[in-house]
């Protein structure tokens, strides 16, 4: 998400529709006796997992404001102490283009964005090490660095050309989220789907969308489908011959934003990956306006207000002869999203708990789009120092040692495995195929 996504998804966001939630029944439990051995204690157990996040916006601020993650963390969320204190063992960084300031550059904006975080990784030998593979997260564990790992936001950055998925591919990238806010052509967005100034697919994918995801399936590219519209979504399911992913959303049953995922939507992650598969994840995302219906609604509230804030400075601006800066804009956008009260951490452990009630606690995890939300993160949760908080959270809600593990990153492990396995198959096939008619059209909206 990014300021940008938001006013959008405010937009298009349908009247509030929050429905109440049973109380939460606790998983199988993992019951706490006198003799709680190390490894079992909420600060043991969350040392004891392999801490995957995949979810960061950081890159922008290695471009932009050329932020070292050795500096201290500023308004952001993300830094080598945040990360070693959350005991963050993964990193993936998002490689998002903003696609009205660099219309004409997407290629070169995402490869510049690619660079930045090697940079990142070159300057930090000690403490990090790029990964592009499970078993690279899992080496850089055993050499007790962080494993940086790259996934693009929004599929108009290969510019519609298999080859630059490949190059893209080539140089790290190990997801991709279909699209951003903004459709492609091939791919229809969440963000823009009831603009109808925006040319649309007519299946939620065209042709040149299914040669994209089978590439992706081939290379061994994780489908990502945050962002995505509904309609996109179940084709992507459809075409995919391996598990999809959810890098950042949430749970649509909990807060109504068209960004976030309905029950329908989280079972079918969880069977997606054709037969044999053990299924995609859902990473959660942790901003506030994806997490509390309240919240969303006092948006919603100020968003008239907030235009025009916005439309006075650009005003301004155009008077003085100047142009507005992204900078400036997010700027104004925090400073309301500042009147908002913050919702309580307690929020985001529910859509947790949903997901893993709805889909299953093997198909959640954490993607918490960190220095991607301006800040609007519940009570508690200021930065990846604070990831241990939800440990202790789920396992006060009765999560047992190794469900927790499975959510902090057991689960994103398991399906980076079976899409690297996924992609070996279909390298070792003699043509390419698409699997149109495979196991996946009760899925599909009626
Ligand atoms: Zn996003």
């Amino acid at each position: 998400m990014r300021t940008r996504a938001l006013i959008v998804s405010l937009l298009l966001a349908v009247p509030a529709l929050l429905c109440a939630q049973a109380p939460a029944k606790p998983s199988p439990a993992n019951s706490a006796n006198k003799m709680t051995p190390k490894t079992q204690t909420p600060e043991g157990v969350h040392r004891s997992a392999l801490v995957i996040d995949t979810h960061a916006d950081t890159p922008q601020r290695f471009v932009d404001e050329n932020f070292d993650l050795g500096d201290p963390l500023g308004s952001g969320n993300v830094n080598l102490d945040a990360l070693h204190k959350g005991n963050v063992g993964a990193e993936f960084f998002s490689i998002w283009v903003e696609p009205t300031l660099y219309k004409g550059q997407y290629a070169r904006r995402t490869l510049v964005l690619i660079d930045a975080v090697k940079q990142q990784v070159a300057r930090h030998p000690d403490q990090m090490e790029l990964a592009t593979s499970a078993a690279g997260i899992e080496q850089a564990r055993r050499d007790h660095k962080i494993a940086a790992l790259m996934g693009i936001e929004g599929g108009h950055s290969i510019e519609d050309s298999l080859g630059l998925l490949r190059q893209y591919y080539a140089l790290g990238v190990r997801y991709m989220t279909l699209t951003w806010a903004n459709s492609n052509g091939w791919a229809d967005s969440s963000g823009d789907i009831d603009d109808k100034a925006v040319p649309h697919t007519k299946e939620g994918l065209n042709e040149f969308g299914k040669d994209v995801v089978y590439e992706m399936n081939r290379l061994g590219m994780m489908v990502d489908v945050s962002h995505v519209s509904d309609r996109t979504f179940f084709r992507t399911l459809i075409i995919s011959r391996a598990p999809v992913i959810a890098s950042h959303s949430s749970a649509r049953a909990l807060c109504n934003a068209p960004r976030n995922m309905t029950d329908e939507m989280l079972r079918a992650i969880a069977n997606s990956g054709g037969p044999g598969s053990k299924g995609g994840v859902v990473q959660v995302n942790f901003y506030s306006g994806f997490l509390s219906q309240a919240y969303h609604d006092a948006q919603l509230a100020q968003q008239p207000e907030m235009d025009k804030a916005i439309q006075a400075l650009k005003d301004k601006a155009k008077a003085d002869g100047k142009e507005v800066t992204y900078a400036e804009i997010e700027k104004v956008q925090r400073q309301y999203a500042d009147r908002i009260p913050r919702p309580p951490l307690s929020v985001l452990i529910d859509h947790i708990d949903h997901i893993a009630k709805v889909a299953g606690v093997d198909h959640v995890g954490l993607g918490s789009d960190f220095d991607g939300v301006s800040g609007q993160l519940p009570e508690g949760m200021d930065s990846a120092a604070d990831l241990p908080k939800i440990t202790a959270a789920l396992m006060a809600r009765g999560y047992s040692a190794e469900d927790c593990r499975k959510i902090l990153g057991g689960n994103l492990l398991r399906v980076f495995r079976e899409v690297e396995q996924v992609s070996k198959e279909l390298q070792a096939e003699s043509r390419p195929r698409i699997t149109e008619k495979q196991p996946f059209d009760k899925w599909q909206k009626q």
